[in-house]
Parts: C-alpha cells; structure tokens; sequence
C-alpha cells in the first residue's frame, strides 16, 4: 500500500516509535543552533568597535573554541578572543553580549571599577558571563525524540520520559535523549 504524503505524515506524528529509532546524532543535526562564523564575528565586532569606541579599538582575531567552556576570553597580547562554542551553543542569544565584555577587556583587564563602568555604556554584563572554574549552570541538557522539549539538569538521567508526552508515568516511547553534555568534550583523567 503506497501512502500519500499527507498520511505519511500524519503516520509520522503518531507513531513516535518511528522518531524514536533516530540515533541521538540526528536529532543532534536537527536542532543544533547556528552560530555566527568567524567572518561573521569580525563584522559583530566592527560594527561594536565604530558604535561604541569610535573604531579604536585594534582589530583582532576573533575564533570559536570548542574545548573552552566558558563564555570568552580575551588575549591582548595576541590581539585574540576567543569565544566559546559550548556556552553559546547553550545560550547562542549572547554572543554580542559576550564579545563586548571581551572588547571591553582589551581596555581593562579586570573587572574593576572601570570595567564596571564600561559595561553599563554598553549595556554588556560584568560577570554573569564567566562561570568560575568553567562551571555551567547546567550539566546535562536532554530533549524529548518526540515533541522536542529540553530539559537542563545537574544530573545524569536514566529512564526517564518526557512529562508532555508521557500521560502516565515513564513511557519507553518517549524516552529523553542526551542532546548536550557540559562534559562531553571534557578530557578524561
Ligand atoms: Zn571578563
Ligand atoms: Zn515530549
């Protein structure tokens, strides 16, 4: 029997068994957010460098890091940011906000009290964007095969189902997938 699309798709909304035999990695592809490229980087900082500091500030490289897991951080002697992909994979809204409190670390160094000063001119935050220790706020990220939905957690979860979809209890069928570790790209000792 050959379907029509609109069955196949109707099909496909309910019966999640079908979304559920995905690997994680397709689900991964799916829904991972879309950062900026390098290129595009250098123009957010341009355009920050002539709105906010007349253009004097130097021109510097600016790349993403995947190892790094804090949201940025500025090598003024190598003329240098370095952004963390990670972070703003998870909080992808903040990169503009991460690369002017980096900008303005070409200035100050420390967030002292001039660097207080700057970031309210800019409208960037002071510290909120540097977790001690490379700690995030969250560990574990985990989305539903079916609706979508995302859970953060500080813990590992096993065997536990998505509390939309599920009516009663744990449901197999909507199982929650791992779809962003804070230690996947940890080294291990
Ligand atoms: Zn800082
Ligand atoms: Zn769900």
């Amino acid at each position: 029997m050959k379907l029509s699309k609109k069955q196949q798709k109707a099909l496909q909304a309910t019966n999640v068994d079908m979304f559920f035999d995905l690997p994680v990695q397709h689900i991964e592809t799916q829904q991972t957010v879309r950062l900026p490229d390098e290129k595009a980087l250098s123009r957010i900082y341009d355009t920050l460098n002539y709105r906010y500091f007349d253009g004097k500030l130097p021109k510097v490289k600016i790349e993403w890091s995947s190892r790094m897991r804090i949201a940025g951080k500025c090598y003024v002697e190598h003329r240098l940011i370095k952004l963390g992909r990670k972070y703003h994979e998870y909080f992808p809204d903040e990169v503009e906000d991460t690369l002017k409190h980096e900008m303005i670390h070409i200035l100050y160094p420390n967030h002292g009290k001039e660097f207080k000063r700057e970031a309210e001119r800019l409208g960037a935050t002071r510290y909120a964007k540097e977790y001690p220790g490379g700690k995030s706020p969250h560990k574990y990220i985990y989305i539903c095969p079916s609706c979508g939905q995302k859970y953060y957690r500080h813990r590992r979860m096993y065997n536990c189902s998505c509390g939309i979809c599920s009516i009663r209890g744990y449901d197999p069928r909507y199982k929650l997938k791992l779809y962003w570790s804070a230690k996947s790209r940890r080294r291990s000792r």
